[in-house]
């Protein structure tokens, strides 16, 4: 398969591995936006959250938890943000899942709340309510 998280797994590609196990590899982003920027993967190929397999999703959670605690540690974040893109029309670019962890220190100029981030118009009471029985899950 061309995909370029796949060669990565399968040692294709050389990475800076930080974590791996039977379903999960973790490694430094090759592109970083801040030091230790880190990726997660599922070790299947899974394109994005829609087709990500519930048992990936939580072995991707709990080491992102774990590697986030050793950014915290290690003096590397104050604070970790964790970011995820699923579909081109969200800046998905590779299309295997992935989930970024981006250490985050006072000064770094990282700004999730820029342009693309700008909250749309207030919903009213109703829109709020309407929303809310679309997305319910019971
Ligand atoms: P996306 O924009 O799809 O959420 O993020 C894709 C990320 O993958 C980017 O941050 C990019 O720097 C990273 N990336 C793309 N190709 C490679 C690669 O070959 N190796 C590594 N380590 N990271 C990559
Ligand atoms: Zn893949």
């Amino acid at each position: 398969m061309d995909c370029i998280f796949c060669k990565i797994i399968n040692q294709e590609i050389p990475c800076f591995k930080i974590y791996e196990d039977d379903f999960v590899l973790s490694f430094l982003d090759i592109n970083p936006v801040a030091p230790g920027h880190t990726l997660i993967i599922p070790k299947k190929h899974f394109e994005n959250i829609f087709e990500c397999e519930e048992e990936y999703l939580s072995k991707i959670i709990s080491v992102a938890q774990k590697i986030s605690q050793k950014i915290k540690k290690q003096g590397i974040g104050e604070g970790v943000n964790l970011y995820q893109a699923n579909g081109a029309i969200a800046e998905q670019v590779v299309p295997h899942f992935h989930l970024h962890l981006i250490p985050r220190n006072p000064g770094d100029n990282i700004n999730f709340t820029g342009q693309g981030m700008k909250p749309i118009s207030k919903p009213t009471q109703e829109n709020f309510k309407n929303m809310k029985n679309k997305l319910s899950l019971k």
